[in-house]
């Protein structure tokens, strides 16, 4: 991971299999709101991985901050190869992504015809 700047959301909400880490877990190498403590000796997953909010930063339109999924509690991903948008949030909070500015974001998506889902312990919902 890249520019996530304290962000670690990610560490918790998403399964890594090579650290069999189930999701919404916290990873044990993480350091919380700080970033990793294996960097050098992180898996691939890890090592390649990079949110929707960290794409966009690199773009002419990033995401705001508030957007960012320590702070919206939602990591953005994709799938159907980035056609369509998966949301995915902790079973602490299910309805984060009903909040505030990121609902703003989520029907901008939806106005522009893409496909969006919610995952929330591997139950997908879409919108
Ligand atoms: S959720 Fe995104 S911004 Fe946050 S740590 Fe993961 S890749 Fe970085
Ligand atoms: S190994 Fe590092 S980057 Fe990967 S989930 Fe754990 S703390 Fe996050």
């Amino acid at each position: 991971m890249h520019n996530c700047d304290g962000c670690t959301a990610c560490c918790k909400v998403l399964k890594i299999q090579e650290l069999d880490k189930p999701g919404n877990t916290w990873c044990r190498h993480c350091k919380i709101g700080v970033g990793c403590g294996a960097y050098e000796t992180r898996p691939e997953a890890c090592r390649i991985y990079e949110c929707v909010w960290l794409q966009t930063q690199r773009m002419g339109k990033p995401m705001a901050l508030e957007l960012r999924p320590d702070k919206s509690r939602v990591v953005v991903g994709t799938t159907n190869q980035g056609e369509d948008i998966v949301l995915y949030v902790s079973p602490d909070r299910p309805n984060a992504w009903q909040h505030g500015a990121f609902l703003g974001f989520v029907n901008d998506l939806l106005g522009r015809r893409i496909n969006v889902f919610v995952s929330c312990n591997d139950r997908l919902q879409k919108l």
